[in-house]
């Protein structure tokens, strides 16, 4: 059997981490594991059950007693809160502060790392998020750190939402882009941050292809080592 093999991607808000990272793993026939969809699931619950977003206590007693797992359904992964499906609820702009929000707490961090270590121990995963290749998979065989501008990463969410026919603001959207990444970058735990030894992959001027292209010719030049 050949080794399993595990990538991490990491990187801020709207670098189009998920969109490369399934393309990716289609490719290299790997499971794509989104970490932010299940943080997102635990912020969405939060909301849902009316905790004060601030109150670290609440959200911490409450994250220990939810139940957040994810499946597998024509290859398209889905976060299971409470055993409900919340991928269809779990995008919005609220639910994206939110979700920014509540990671920031400790609890909420180790109530999730399990499921994400338990992935990666079992299957070749190809795993996004912001903690990945410096806390969740220190050991990953690649890492890959994704970003881009701003400004560019604003504009592609605003280019989304309007596609998905929902109102948007181009300039709010850059503003909680920005938003969103001083919180993830500043918190205490596990904050977004390059790993030491991760690829940076600029995908200002890039196209989708060749960002794909870039993650799958690293990490198969890694399964030839
Ligand atoms: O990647 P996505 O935008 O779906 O993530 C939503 C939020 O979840 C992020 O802004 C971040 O605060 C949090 N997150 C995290 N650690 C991860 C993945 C996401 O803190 N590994």
């Amino acid at each position: 059997m050949s080794k399993v093999m595990n990538v991490a991607i990491d990187g801020p808000a709207g670098a189009g981490k998920s969109t490369i990272a399934k393309r990716a793993a289609k490719e290299l026939g790997y499971i794509y594991v989104d970490t932010g969809a299940m943080y997102r699931g635990m912020a969405y619950h939060m909301v849902e059950k009316g905790i004060d977003l601030l109150d670290e206590n609440a959200v911490s007693e409450e994250a220990k007693k939810v139940h957040i797992t994810i499946s597998y359904q024509n290859g398209e992964q889905v976060v299971l809160v409470n055993d409900q499906n919340v991928n269809g609820v779990i995008r919005t702009p609220e639910v994206s502060a939110a979700a920014s929000k509540v990671s920031a707490y400790p609890v909420v961090r180790a109530c999730l790392l399990d499921l994400q270590k338990e992935m990666a121990k079992k299957n070749s995963v190809l795993m996004d998020g912001r903690d990945i290749g410096t806390v969740v998979l220190p050991n990953a065989d690649v890492k890959i750190f994704l970003t881009a501008s701003a400004e560019i990463r604003g504009k592609r969410r605003y280019e989304e939402m309007i596609q998905r026919g929902e109102k948007a603001e181009l300039s709010e959207i850059i503003q909680d882009v920005i938003k969103r990444d001083e919180q993830d970058m500043n918190r205490k735990t596990a904050p977004l941050k390059q790993a030491w030894d991760a690829v940076l992959v600029d995908s200002s001027y890039m196209t989708i292809d060749e960002v794909v292209q870039t993650i799958v010719d690293l990490v198969q030049k890694k399964e030839m080592a």
